[in-house]
């Protein structure tokens, strides 16, 4: 029984399926229902899940990538860009 990659339109997630007949088995979304969802090509699948991993690594992994790559985390570009600063009004000169 083959596998397919399916992604989910809806709720934007990839979701493999076994399929008995793909001309026959309309499957839905097993995470929302929806039944907008479209088979992927494996490369496509295999990008978009490692996305659906990382989205639902547990929050404190977070921290461990923004350590792993410190100039692409959220708080150094902030201060990158000094978004946490007003911004500046122009100094008399
Ligand atoms: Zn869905």
């Amino acid at each position: 029984m083959p596998i397919y990659e399916y992604a989910c339109m809806n709720c934007e997630k990839v979701v493999s399926r076994y399929v008995r007949n793909v001309s026959k088995d309309e499957p839905a979304c097993p995470e929302c229902g929806g039944a907008d969802i479209h088979r992927v090509m494996s490369s496509f699948a295999m990008h978009l899940s490692l996305v659906t991993k990382l989205d639902q690594l547990d929050p404190k992994y977070d921290k461990m990538i923004d350590a792993a790559s410190p100039d692409l985390a959220f708080e150094n570009l902030v201060k990158k860009y000094r978004l946490d600063e007003p911004i500046p009004k122009r100094d008399k000169v």
